[in-house]
């Protein structure tokens, strides 16, 4: 019966420690953020665990700029993109995410997506057609994997940041449409992959090249374009997803490519046609999110997050030593700390909540068997005091590390 199978499944998944519990937040997100159950006075815990890299999600101008669309649009889109939904603030927003791209891929247009996850399925499946092949880097978003799955194109994947085994698998194909997909930043490592090689392997063996900024759209680069001003890359081969929920601080995705990509995605991306488009008051409120992002207010925000990143690390890197942890080689808002069992990880994570610090632990399948880590975010709200306070948090919990490797 359904339900005797899914208890069994369950309790196997608590004997792995790979339980998962949704916690409510109570405030705002902001690295000082109320956290409970909602029947219960919630604990105030310093957070090192969004996504919102420049502290954008609770900024007063854009959650003003969110009213404002409100009002002047309402609540609800009403209609998918292709019926009614497509308003004003759409087309606005599209046509700033294109400008911003434009000088990294030439004739850019821009499409407004729902969410990361649809526009990664949108692009997988519209563009992978029956007789393409897919070259997937191994440590892809799940929504690229998903993407890929779906897809009717073969599949292939390489190594992680092995343009080399990359090459051979692009060389002994013989597909009339090659795609190497890869995220720019890498989720729960922070490294970004190596796209300039990746690039010339696309141009030297005709292919084209999907790339997953979720993590970098609006904090790489000097201007906070991404990973391609990052680079300094440019070629029409780029099909590029940034995300808009993450150092944006609000919602949803956009695929910036040749005008004839996007156009064809608009005939026939599924998760493009099919759902309601997104309120129109939050592509108002983005408008708000990209002058900040590109403005001084934004800069000064990813100088800011990058003192804190090399603050974190310069303590971090002298603890995992002591430990026997891994810090991995990250120059990102995302620091992952790999601690390697499930179990030591959550307890971790438990060590420091009981401190009133919240780092997600993070178990497979997200992450590799055997790799269980803190995945640390920093955000620009936070303040040198904070990561201080992390950092003697830890130190405070490297002895424990100790005697559980000793009694193992
Ligand atoms: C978060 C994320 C997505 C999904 O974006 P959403 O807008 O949250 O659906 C896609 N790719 C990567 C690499 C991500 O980290």
């Amino acid at each position: 019966m359904l339900l005797d199978l899914l208890q069994q499944a369950a309790a196997e998944r608590e004997a792995q420690a790979l339980t998962r519990r949704r916690r409510i937040a109570h405030t705002a997100c902001a690295p000082h953020q109320s956290v409970g159950a909602a029947d219960a006075e919630p604990t105030p815990l310093l957070t090192f665990c969004s996504n919102d890299y420049l502290g954008l999600a609770n900024h007063p101008s854009i959650a003003h700029a969110l009213a404002e669309g409100a009002h002047r649009y309402g609540a609800g889109s009403g209609a998918s993109h292709l019926v009614s939904g497509h308003s004003l603030a759409h087309a606005q927003l599209e046509q700033a995410l294109a400008s911003w791209l434009a000088p990294h891929i030439p004739e850019a247009q821009a499409l407004y997506f729902c969410t990361g996850y649809m526009a990664n399925l949108a692009v997988l499946t519209s563009l992978g057609t029956a007789g393409a092949t897919l070259f997937c880097e191994t440590l892809n978003h799940a929504s690229l994997i998903d993407g890929a799955r779906l897809a009717k194109a073969d599949v292939q994947r390489y190594p992680h940041g092995d343009a080399a085994a990359l090459d051979t698998l692009l060389r002994d194909s013989a597909s009339q449409l090659k795609l190497i997909v890869t995220d720019s930043v890498f989720s729960m490592d922070g490294d970004i992959a190596p796209l300039a090689a990746l690039l010339a392997l696309a141009e030297r063996h005709d292919a084209w090249i999907v790339v997953d900024d979720a993590h970098g759209f609006g904090v790489l680069g000097a201007q906070g374009r991404g990973v391609l001003e990052h680079l300094g890359l440019r070629s029409e081969r780029l099909i590029y997803i940034g995300t808009l929920g993450k150092a944006a601080g609000v919602a949803g995705a956009f695929v910036a490519a040749h005008a004839t990509i996007i156009e064809h995605l608009v005939n026939t991306a599924r998760p493009y046609i099919y759902t309601t488009a997104a309120p129109p008051a939050v592509a108002h409120a983005l408008l708000t999110s990209l002058d900040i992002i590109a403005g001084e207010e934004g800069h000064c925000r990813r100088a800011h997050l990058a003192d804190l990143i090399a603050q974190l690390r310069a303590g971090l890197g002298v603890l995992a030593a002591q430990a026997g942890w891994t810090l991995g080689a990250s120059d990102t808002a995302i620091q992952p700390l790999v601690v390697g069992d499930n179990a030591a990880a959550l307890a971790l994570s438990a060590t420091l909540e009981a401190e009133g610090i919240r780092v997600g632990a993070i178990r497979p399948p997200t992450v590799p068997a055997g790799t269980a880590r803190l995945r640390i975010t920093l955000s620009a709200s936070h303040t040198e005091q904070d990561v201080a306070r992390l950092l003697a948090a830890i130190a405070r919990a490297v002895p424990v590390a100790h005697q559980h490797r000793e009694a193992a």
